[in-house]
C-alpha cells in the first residue's frame, strides 16, 4: 500500500507518570510542527482517548513552553478500564478519526504499549464495525487503513528490554540517592542502621544503582536472590564495617526482593534481622511516591527530548505495513527496537523470576546490569579486615587538573577494591606538586569512609603540571616511596603529564611502571570516553540554575545570556541548551560571527514583539575571545530599544561544586574497578603499560597513552570525535519555530552557512 502523507498525529502519556515525560511531549509537539503536522494531545491517556471531546486537543509550539522543569506529565495520565474492553477501543478509534489521527506516539510502560499494540491489531476491524454502525463513512475507513504506533518508555523502574534507560529512571535515582545521603547523615550521628525500601517489583535497577551510588552495605533485588544463610552474611559485612569505624549501615531492599525459594524479603524482616542479630537500633524507610516526584534530572530532560524528536521521525516514516517501533537509547544514541518483541521480553522477565529462573531474568536485563551487580558485590565484599598479600604492591592515587565531582567516589572505590586485591593503597595529597614534595600516605578502608557522596577532592586537585626539570624529583619520589603503579584521576593535565612521563621512561627508569588515567573533567573534553566524571553533575547544577534564572526572567520580559564552562569544548553548553530549553547556544566549535549576531538581534526583537517574555541564550566561555558574554548582553540590550532588558549570568565555579550525581558516582566506581584490575594484571605480568580508561558505547575500555595525541585536536584540547555534536539537529528542531514565525526572517540556513552562529530562534 502506498504511504499517505500524514497530517495529524496524536501523543499521549499513559500508566504511571515519570519525570521527563514533559520533555518528550515537548519534543514530539515541536518536531511534529516542524514537519508541518498537526499534533494532538490525548489528555489522561487512554481514558481521554475513549472519552474524546475536549480530551483530544491540538497543541501549539507555545503550549509546550516552560514545561521541562515540571515533574509528572502536563497532559495527564490515567489507568483506563474501558480501554481494556473492545467497546472502549472502538470508541477510541472513532474519537481519533474525528481529528484524522491514525499515527500515535504512546509514552508509557509495558502495559500502555501492550494496549497500543492490541489496538493497532484490531484497528481495521474496529473501523469496519464503526462503518456498519454508521458512525464513520466508508471513505474515512479507506483513508485510514492502519494505525501506526511508536512507543517511548516512561517508567521510573528502568524495566524495559530494548532501551538502556527509560524516561524517569535517572530522576528517580536522583530522588533515592538524595534520600540515602540524608539518611546516612542522621544514621551516622546515632550509629544506626537503616533499611531503605525502593520501588521495583520485578526490576532491581533502582535498588542496585542506588546502592552503588549511596555507598550502601547490602542490597536485595529480585533478579539476584541471595544465597541461603544470607542473613548471617549480611550481618557479618555490617559488623566488619562497624569494626573499621563505619558509623552507619544501610541496606537497600527492592520492593520485589525475594529469596532463592521465592519467598518475599520484606524491609520489615531485614530490620528485624538487624535488630535481633546485631542488637542494632534499626529503622525502615519506605521511599514510595517520593521517587516519582520532583523536577526531572538533566539526563531525563535531554534524553527524553532526543527520543521524542526521533519518535516523530519514526512515525512520519511509518507505513501501514511497517512494524511498530520502540524508540529508546543505547549508549546515549537513539536506538530502535521492534515494540512487540521488547514488550514480550520485558513481560517474560517477571515470569522468569516467578518461576525461579533468575539467571535468565538477569541476562535479559543486559550486560551492564550484570556488571553493576558484580561491582556492588565487589565493593560490599571488600572488607576492611582483608589480609595484605605476602608481597603487597604499592599503588598511588593522584588527582590532576581542575576539580570534578566524582573524584572522591573514584578514589574511595580504588582504595577499597585495591586493598581487597592485597595492594597497599596510597594517596598523594596536592596533585603533582604534592607528589614532588612527597606528600604521600597510606589510605585505609576507613580513611575513605563517606567519600562516595562527597563533592570536591579530599586529596586535592590543581592544574599544575610538572615541568621537564621537575621530572627528576618525580622519579625520586616514586622510587623513595617504592610506588609500583599509579592511578591518575583527572583532566587534560593528568593525561598530558602521564603522556610525558611515558615518553621519558627511557631517561627515567622510575617511570617504567603501569599507570592509568581515569577521565574526570566537567568539560567532558577527554579522549576515548563518551563521558568524563563530573560532566553529569555540572550539567545538573547548570540546569538547576537555568530553572531559577528562567523563573526570575519570566516576570520581566527579559533576555538572558548565561555563560557556562567547558573551555574549548561545547558539551556543557549544548546539553544545557537541550535540557534547559534555551533558544540559542554559542559553541566554541562553531565560534561567533558578526553576521550571526545581527541575525540573533533580529530574532530576539521579533520574538519579544510577538509576545515572548523570556529569551535564553547559553554561551560557552571560549565561544569567541572578543564577543564576550558582556559584549553580547550590551549589544542585545542596545538593539532592543527598551522592548526587553538583558542580563548576563556567569555561572562560574558553582559548576565544579556540588555532590556527585548518581550517574557520576556509578561511573566513578566502574572506572575505578577497571583501573584496579588493569594495574593488578600489569603488576602480575610484570609489564608496565600506560593507558587511559573510558566509557565507549556503554562499555568500559582503555587506550594506550602512546596514541592519545592522535585522538585529540591538540590546539583546542578537545577530542577529534565528539559524539554529542550530532545533537545540534535536535536542538534546532525543538528551539526554532518552524514553519517560521511570519515576523522572523528565514533562518533555515543558519546552521550550515554561518560559522559564527550556532543554533536557535524562538523556543521554550
Ligand atoms: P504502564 O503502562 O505504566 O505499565 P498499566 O499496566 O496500568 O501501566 O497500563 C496503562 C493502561 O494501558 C491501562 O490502564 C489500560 O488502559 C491500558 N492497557 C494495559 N494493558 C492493556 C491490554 N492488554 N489491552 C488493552 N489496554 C491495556
Amino acid at each position: 500500500m502506498a504511504q499517505q502523507h500524514p497530517t495529524s498525529i496524536g501523543v499521549l502519556t499513559s500508566g504511571g507518570d515519570a519525570q521527563g515525560m514533559n520533555a518528550a511531549v515537548r519534543a514530539v509537539v515541536r518536531t511534529a510542527i516542524g514537519h508541518g503536522l498537526r499534533v494532538y494531545a490525548i489528555y489522561e491517556g487512554y481514558l481521554g482517548m475513549v472519552e474524546g471531546g475536549p480530551r483530544i486537543r491540538a497543541l501549539s509550539w507555545d503550549d509546550v513552553g516552560s514545561v521541562l522543569h515540571r515533574g509528572g506529565t502536563i497532559i495527564g495520565t490515567a489507568r483506563s478500564a474501558a480501554f481494556r474492553e473492545r467497546d472502549g477501543r472502538r470508541k477510541a478509534a472513532r474519537n481519533l478519526l474525528e481529528h484524522g489521527i491514525d499515527r500515535l506516539v504512546v509514552i508509557g510502560g509495558d502495559g500502555s504499549l501492550t494496549g497500543a499494540d492490541q489496538f493497532r491489531h484490531e484497528w481495521p476491524e474496529l473501523l469496519q464495525e464503526l462503518v456498519a454502525a454508521g458512525e464513520i463513512d466508508e471513505a474515512t475507513a479507506r483513508a485510514h487503513p492502519a494505525l501506526m504506533v511508536v512507543g517511548l518508555v516512561g517508567s521510573i523502574d528502568n524495566d524495559m528490554v530494548g532501551t538502556d534507560m527509560t524516561i524517569g529512571a535517572d530522576s528517580a535515582l536522583h530522588r533515592i540517592t538524595e534520600a540515602i545521603d540524608a539518611i546516612s547523615s542522621t544514621a551516622a550521628s546515632h550509629q544506626r542502621s537503616f533499611v531503605v525500601e525502593v520501588m521495583g517489583r520485578h526490576c532491581g535497577y533502582l535498588a542496585l544503582t542506588s546502592a552503588i551510588a549511596g555507598g550502601a552495605d547490602y542490597v536485595l533485588i529480585p533478579e539476584y536472590p541471595p544465597a541461603d544463610g544470607w542473613e548471617e552474611r549480611m550481618c557479618e559485612l555490617l559488623r566488619s564495617g562497624r569494626a573499621a569505624g563505619r558509623r552507619d549501615s544501610i541496606v537497600i531492599v527492592a520492593e520485589g526482593a525475594r529469596d532463592r525459594a521465592g519467598k518475599p524479603i520484606t524491609s520489615q524482616y531485614v530490620c528485624q534481622v538487624l535488630a535481633e542479630r546485631l542488637g542494632e537500633d534499626a529503622r525502615v524507610t519506605i521511599l514510595g511516591h517520593v521517587q516519582r516526584g520532583g523536577t526531572p534530572s538533566a539526563y531525563d530532560r535531554w534524553m527524553s527530548t532526543l527520543v521524542g524528536h526521533a519518535a516523530v521521525k519514526e512515525i512520519v516514516a511509518a507505513t501501514p505495513e511497517s512494524e511498530p517501533q520502540l524508540v529508546g537509547v543505547r549508549c546515549n544514541r537513539v536506538h530502535r527496537e521492534p515494540l512487540v518483541e521488547s514488550v514480550k521480553k520485558t513481560r517474560s522477565i517477571a515470569n522468569l523470576i516467578e518461576t525461579g529462573r533468575y539467571e535468565e531474568a538477569a541476562n535479559l536485563r543486559g550486560q551492564a546490569f550484570g556488571e553493576m551487580n558484580q561491582i556492588f558485590q565487589a565493593m560490599a565484599e571488600a572488607l576492611p579486615s582483608v589480609k595484605p598479600s605476602d608481597r603487597p604492591r604499592r599503588i598511588a592515587i593522584i588527582h590532576g587538573g581542575g576539580l570534578a565531582p566524582g573524584m572522591n567516589t573514584a578514589a574511595r572505590a580504588a582504595v577499597r577494591l585495591g586493598r581487597d586485591r592485597g595492594h597497599t593503597m596510597l594517596g598523594v595529597r596536592g596533585s603533582f606538586a604534592g607528589l614532588i614534595e612527597g606528600h604521600i600516605e597510606e589510605l585505609s578502608w576507613g580513611d575513605v569512609e563517606g567519600w562516595t557522596a562527597l563533592g570536591g577532592a579530599e586529596l586535592g586537585a590543581n592544574r599544575k603540571m610538572p615541568k621537564l626539570q621537575q621530572f627528576y624529583a618525580v622519579a625520586r619520589t616514586l622510587e623513595t616511596h617504592q610506588i609500583d603503579g599509579l592511578i591518575i584521576i583527572g583532566g587534560w593535565v593528568a593525561y598530558q603529564t602521564v603522556h610525558r612521563l611515558y615518553k621519558e621512561r627511557e631517561q627515567y627508569p622510575a617511570f617504567k611502571m603501569p599507570m592509568i588515567c581515569v577521565p574526570a573533567s566537567i568539560d567532558n573534553n577527554l579522549p576515548g570516553s563518551d563521558l568524563s566524571l563530573g560532566a553529569d553533575t555540572a550539567l545538573n547544577v547548570i540546569v538547576e540554575a537555568l530553572d531559577r534564572i528562567k523563573q526570575s526572567a519570566m516576570a520581566a520580559h527579559r533576555c538572558f545570556v548565561v555563560e557556562v564552562m567547558g573551555r574549548h569544548c561545547g558539551y556543557l553548553a549544548l546539553m544545557a541548551g537541550l535540557a534547559g530549553g534555551a533558544e540559542r547556544i554559542y559553541l566554541p566549535e562553531r565560534g561567533i560571527s558578526l553576521k550571526g549576531l545581527e541575525r540573533d538581534v533580529e530574532r530576539i526583537v521579533n520574538a519579544f514583539k510577538a509576545g515572548r517574555r523570556l529569551y535564553l541564550m547559553i554561551r560557552n566561555e571560549c565561544a569567541n575571545s572578543q564577543y564576550t558574554s558582556d559584549f553580547l548582553a550590551r549589544l542585545f540590550e542596545e538593539e532592543g530599544k527598551g522592548l526587553y532588558d538583558v542580563r548576563q549570568a556567569i555561572l562560574g565555579h558553582v559548576q565544579q561544586g556540588g555532590n556527585p550525581s548518581p550517574f557520576d558516582r556509578i561511573l566513578a566506581t566502574r572506572f575505578a574497578a577497571y583501573a584496579v584490575d588493569f594495574l593488578t594484571k600489569e603488576l602480575k605480568q610484570g609489564t608496565s603499560s600506560s593507558a587511559f580508561v573510558g566509557l565507549n558505547r556503554g562499555k568500559i575500555t582503555s587506550h594506550a597513552i602512546k596514541g592519545m595525541p592522535d585522538l585529540m585536536d591538540l590546539d583546542h584540547r578537545r577530542p577529534l570525535e565528539q559524539w554529542w555534536m550530532s545533537l545540534r539537529d535536535v536542538m534546532k528542531a525543538v528551539s526554532q519555530t518552524t514553519p517560521p514565525n511570519p515576523l522572523e526572517p528565514d533562518l533555515t540556513s543558519d546552521i550550515t552557512s554561518d560559522v559564527g552562529s550556532s543554533i536557535g530562534a524562538s523556543g521554550d
